[in-house]
């Protein structure tokens, strides 16, 4: 290893070139305050990118939150939720004391797998109670099987949540993520494919359902000249700093998107040739926006190869990769939650490896990681 080369990062903020103006322009009028005309101005653009209307929040988190709030979610209540994902989709069925159903993914997408999710529906209702609400993922940034998955949905009348966090830009059948689902909700979290460092979004296409978002993360107050509660509220709106940098990276968005998926172009061209390396095509109609290049290595065709082999030895490089999420069912905090599965996001954990996705990555650093992981492989057949 050189030791002097600099750490690659899985993926880091990248900032443009006018968020500092608008930052100045908050600090200037003195709108540093969680309201105020950034925020406005930034929920236009949402709007615009997605054709929903859009409340700006503090997290992702809090808009999954508050989404399984406004679908009425109680502890009383069951909520189905794609098992392959990071915690913030999930954990918010846990803040409501409902118990949340985890359904695995199909191999094309690697997001809900539509036939299981009917098949899991069936099975609650026969068991004496049907789901409350789904949340489906499109997991780094690669879209799931919308109109199959909106089909089952409206089939049962089941009240669906789309978590396009990793999805910002990313579009199915020319639909934007973020208007495919009754709620729809977005992360602008640091790692994100732009930030506002730390934020995220609700979105519908009724005006009513944001309105209530809205509401209920500014403490619900009522309407009163003192303060006024008869709900339950949050305390979940986005700065207007913070709107201000989001409304910069807004700007640079067609640019990150065309950034990372000239990552995945370059990985998949210099990499491709190996048979243990396989990447993911996008079926037809489906946008990503490649938030992270993921890719899979099959010890069987890798001469041995493992994905921990290639995370370590690019680790020693000083690079940054990550295995794909594990899945929510192998979690000990869900250990006992029912869970429709068919062992391919099982697979996907064992195998998947993040590679260094930035759109701040210099040729240099991606030829870096190229050599890394063709270092291993090379180093393998040459003991063989
Ligand atoms: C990042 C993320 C979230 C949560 O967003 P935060 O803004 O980090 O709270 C939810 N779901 C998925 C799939 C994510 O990747």
């Amino acid at each position: 290893m050189t030791e002097t080369s600099e750490k690659i990062w899985l993926s880091s903020p990248h900032m443009g070139t006018t968020e500092l103006m608008y930052v100045q322009e908050a600090f200037d009028t003195n709108w540093i305050a969680p309201l105020g005309p950034h925020v406005r101005a930034f929920e236009t653009e949402l709007k615009r990118l997605t054709g929903r209307y859009a409340t700006s929040l503090s997290s992702g988190t809090a808009a999954i939150h508050l989404a399984l709030i406004i679908a009425g979610v109680t502890n009383k209540d069951e909520v189905i939720c794609q098992s392959f994902t990071f915690c913030g989709t999930s954990h918010p069925v846990l803040y409501l004391g409902a118990t949340p159903i985890f359904v695995d993914s199909e191999e094309e997408t690697w997001n809900m797998d539509p036939q299981l999710l009917e098949e899991a529906i069936l099975d609650r209702i026969k068991l004496g109670k049907k789901p409350k609400a789904i949340i489906y993922v499109h997991l780094y940034g690669m879209p799931a099987k919308v109109e199959a998955i909106k089909a089952v949905a409206e089939k049962y009348e089941i009240f669906l949540i789309e978590d396009a966090a990793e999805a910002v830009g990313s579009s199915y059948m020319g639909q934007p993520a973020g208007s495919l689902g009754d709620i729809s909700v977005l992360s602008f979290n640091g790692n994100k494919i732009i930030t506002t460092g730390g934020g995220g979004a609700l979105l519908s296409a009724k005006l009513d359902l944001v309105s209530k978002a809205t509401f209920l993360a500014t403490q619900a107050r009522d309407h009163a000249p003192h303060y006024e509660h008869s709900e339950v509220g949050y305390n979940y709106r986005l700065s207007n700093v913070s709107a201000a940098i989001g409304r910069g990276q807004i700007d640079v968005l067609p640019e990150r998107i065309r950034q990372r998926r000239d990552n995945y172009k370059f990985y998949q061209r210099e990499l491709d040739g190996n048979p243990g390396i396989v990447f993911l095509p996008e079926p037809e109609g489906h946008f990503s926006n490649r938030w992270l290049t993921t890719v899979l290595i099959d010890a069987a065709k890798a001469e041995g190869v493992t994905r921990e082999e290639v995370r370590l030895a690019l680790a020693r490089e000083n690079i940054e990769s990550r295995p794909m999420w594990k899945p929510m069912h192998l979690q000990p905090i869900y250990k006992g939650a029912p869970a429709y599965l068919n062992g391919v996001s099982e697979q996907l954990f064992e195998n998947g490896l993040c590679l260094p996705s930035g759109s701040n990555l210099t040729l240099a650093q991606l030829e870096r990681v190229v050599n890394g992981v063709k270092a291993v492989f090379n180093l393998v057949s040459k003991n063989t």
